[in-house]
């Protein structure tokens, strides 16, 4: 190994030391008690956000569309330890109902530490067809309604030195086939949440906000959505949802996981071409 070489490979490694020196460590203690709110946690990852803050001692309440699931996952958490849960059943593609489910956790717990934002509305994964209702609706659900309780949040959330945090992907940063619509509302999450992280560092606002990314996780839902399409390996639902809890307890700004998917996003603008060609080719299609 030539001179040159040594020193780059030591001096990667002391960077990658020195991150992990300064990364705020995570207190499990911290969440006992915590009062949060989890949207979309009737399954996937939701669901496994609200087992990981029951085990910790949270007090939660969840919300998603299907009441009966909702409360056998309400149950679960009691089971596993959380200090309160409740749910409330809302559809997030509604005007209202947005801020009436935000409006019962705060009433319901006294207040709130976090605020979980991670709901998806379904959408085909398939060529886009010029269905713009169908987009338009996709907007409401996932990012609109993001809007609408970020917003409603912030005065519990800077009363209790809060956090928001919200759930995107990969997709959010590099854009791919098959899922267009969804596609454009992480797009949409990702700059609306980017620009209201500098807003309130400028307005020294005491409320984090952590943006997480994530690649293919193996939810029901992503899955039997993928499988014809891609080999891409996915990752763990109770993982990443652990991850998840953790950038928002330590208040990071962001999350990448898995962490390599940090390096895809950098080298997108870096090698255009080639990520473009690895795009294209990790999905068969035959037109
Ligand atoms: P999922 O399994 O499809 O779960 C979606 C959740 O949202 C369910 O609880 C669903 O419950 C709820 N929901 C759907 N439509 C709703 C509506 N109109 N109003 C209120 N709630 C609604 O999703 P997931 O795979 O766990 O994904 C969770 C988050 O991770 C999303 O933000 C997603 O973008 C992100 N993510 C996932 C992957 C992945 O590969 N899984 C990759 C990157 C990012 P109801 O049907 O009961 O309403």
């Amino acid at each position: 190994m030539g001179t040159f070489t040594k020193i780059l490979l030591s001096a990667a490694c002391v960077a990658f030391l020195a991150v992990k020196w300064n990364a705020p460590r995570f207190d499990p203690e911290s969440l006992r008690g915590a009062r949060v709110l989890v949207t979309g946690a009737s399954a996937g990852i939701g669901e496994q956000i609200a087992y990981h803050y029951a085990k910790f001692g949270a007090q939660i309440v969840i919300t998603a569309r299907r009441e009966k699931v909702l409360q056998k996952v309400v149950e679960k958490c009691l089971s596993l330890g959380a200090q309160k849960a409740l749910y409330v059943a809302a559809d997030m593609a509604s005007e209202t109902e947005p801020d009436r489910a935000l409006d019962f956790a705060v009433e319901n717990l006294g207040g709130l530490d976090y605020l979980v934002l991670n709901h998806i509305g379904p959408s085909p994964f398939s060529m886009w067809e010029g269905d713009v209702e169908h987009t338009r609706w996709l907007m409401k659900v996932n990012f609109f309604s993001y809007a609408q309780m970020a917003w409603r949040a912030l005065a519990s959330l800077e009363q209790s030195n809060g956090a928001l945090v919200i759930v995107s992907s990969l997709l959010g940063k590099m854009p791919s086939p098959f899922a267009v619509p969804y596609t454009s509302t992480k797009f949409a999450l990702n700059g609306f949440f980017g620009a209201l992280h500098h807003e309130l560092v400028m307005k020294k606002s005491n409320v984090s906000i952590s943006i997480c990314t994530l690649g293919l996780i193996d939810t029901d839902a992503a899955m039997d959505k993928v499988r014809d399409f891609t080999n891409v390996p996915a990752y763990p639902a109770a993982a990443a949802a652990l991850n998840i809890i953790i950038t928002g307890a330590t208040r990071q700004p962001e999350l990448f996981y898995p962490w390599f998917i940090h390096i895809v996003t950098l080298s997108k603008d870096w090698f255009p071409f080639i990520t473009d060609y690895v795009i294209q080719n990790s999905y068969s299609y035959t037109p």
